[in-house]
């Protein structure tokens, strides 16, 4: 792991400060990304294969936030789909910067939503059959790109508000289902007003799998982000931009854990249903309006944006048989001593017989951080996560079992550890999405299975390999740290 860390590509991109004093510029926009359910097949992604969308229930939302700082111009896009690959994050990038040229540095990142249409190719008809939509991809990144550019020409004189919360509400409305029972309950809110009071936006931080309404709804929503959005918009927030943070491990609104009560029919309200979707988001709703009650207005006068592609290793055949199959359309090559690796081979797989295989050893994708000072002071940061991480690894508590498959692995550090502030956004799912990212000692691909359960947890199935979690948090807190 040393070695491949060593091959990190760190960018030191940009670091300015503006001559004298605040210096904050602030833009939103959104726009809908809901495919035509009508014009052909819309496979769901996020459960099984072969969901045929059916209806909309209410429309999926490209949301970009594009702040001015000094010389800087960062711009923050979350779109409600299941996960964008690093290929059409760096193609819409390409396409902003001919928007708008002053653009430093594009971060998207997805809500992860499991009731959108299929842009990573898993859901399609059959597990060898991609349910992406070219044609919609295409649009969709045409439409992330343009909203992005729309947020950096809307950009204005701005003061910001940041705020973090606690609330015990906030971990009740997580259920965790793997030990150890960590999770990231944390809420972390920008507020942005101009000078005169007119709200510009407001981006919300949190951890939870938008999967409320289930695996048998075939009516596309942006589930509880939907109404979380439409309460912090219905109570002067202007533009809602919600960014899911580590939701591996699996924190889910799904299960009896998460009990909301239903005001109107005084029952706790059921998985799969709207009303608990609607429930979950409301109740976030508050949380946040509770937050800013205790806000703290900062003026930050400098922005360091710091980016490394890294290459670690890929170690799930079905990821790999996947793309030979070309289910992820020309996305998501595989690497070796990162240089791209087109070469298919043909392998035995044990109950599928000789099925093509990509070569390549690596993927390739990218780290984040960003640091917004004030008078040479680090007032808020964000980390961006390339995947579902599981929570021990943001905030400490990664634990040994029986059973694991590697006990002596190290310890991965603990992002938050690191982090230099109180408001420490980590954006999950950003710029790419390589399925969840495990500590290498909770690793548990081999029986026994850990605390000797009967049957395997779950988890290492949509995991590119037990290397990620080392290569993510190292990644990371050498970007922190500006080593
Ligand atoms: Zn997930």
């Amino acid at each position: 792991m040393k070695k491949r860390l060593i091959g990190i590509l760190l960018f030191l991109l940009w670091s300015a400060t503006s001559a004298m004093g605040a210096d904050l510029r602030a833009g939103a926009a959104k726009a809908a990304i809901t495919p035509d359910v009508k014009a052909g097949s819309v496979y769901m992604a996020g459960f099984g294969n072969n969901r045929v969308a059916t209806g909309v229930h209410d429309d999926l939302y490209v949301r970009c936030l594009a702040l001015g700082v000094g010389q800087q111009t960062l711009a923050m896009c979350s779109v409600d789909l299941i996960g964008l690959f690093y290929d059409d994050v760096l193609k819409i990038r390409e396409k902003v910067k001919a928007q708008a040229p002053e653009l430093a540095h594009l971060i998207v990142a997805s809500t992860h939503v499991h009731e959108g249409p299929d842009t990573m190719g898993l859901w399609g008809p059959t597990p060898f059959q991609s349910g992406m939509d070219e044609h919609y991809m295409d649009w969709l990144d045409e439409r992330i790109a343009t909203t992005a550019a729309q947020a950096i020409h809307a950009m204005q004189n701005a003061r910001l508000t940041l705020a973090r919360d606690d609330h015990p509400l906030l971990a009740l409305l997580q259920s965790d289902g793997r030990p150890p029972y960590v999770k990231d309950p944390y809420l972390f809110v920008m507020r942005l007003d101009a000078p005169g009071g007119a709200p510009i936006a407001t981006l919300i931080n949190w951890s939870d799998h938008p999967e409320t309404l289930g695996g048998k709804n075939t009516e596309i929503t942006a589930d509880y982000p939907h109404w979380l959005c439409q309460y912090v918009e219905d109570h002067g927030g202007g533009t809602a931009v919600f960014f899911n943070g580590s939701i591996g491990g699996l924190l889910s609104t799904l299960g009896n854990d998460v009990a909301l009560q239903d005001p109107e029919t005084g029952e706790v309200a059921r998985d799969d249903t709207w009303r608990k979707a609607e429930l979950v988001g409301n109740a976030l709703g508050m949380l946040v309006e509770r937050a800013l009650k205790s806000g703290e207005v900062v003026e930050p006068d400098s922005v360091v944006i710091r980016k490394a592609v890294v290459y670690p290793p890929m170690h799930n055949d079905h990821f790999r048989v996947g793309g030979a199959f070309g289910i992820y359309k020309g996305r998501k090559s595989l690497f070796t001593d990162d240089k791209p690796v087109a070469t298919i081979a043909e392998k035995e797989f044990p109950g599928y017989g000789k099925l093509k295989y990509a070569t390549g050893q690596d993927v390739q994708t990218e780290l984040d951080y960003v640091a917004f000072r004030s008078q040479g002071k680090i007032v808020a940061e964000i980390a961006t996560v390339p995947g579902e991480i599981y929570p021990e690894l943001v905030n400490g508590g990664v634990t040994r079992f029986p059973g694991a498959d590697f006990p002596d692995a190290p310890f991965e550090p603990a992002i938050r550890e690191h982090l230099k502030s109180r408001y420490q956004f980590i954006f999950g799912l950003a710029n790419d999405e390589l399925g969840y990212i495990i500590p290498k000692a909770e690793w548990d691909d081999q029986p026994p299975w850990l605390l000797n359960r009967k049957n395997r947890w779950y988890g290492e199935i949509n995991s590119a390999g037990p290397d990620i979690a080392g290569a993510v948090t190292h990644g990371l807190v050498n970007l922190i740290e500006g080593k």
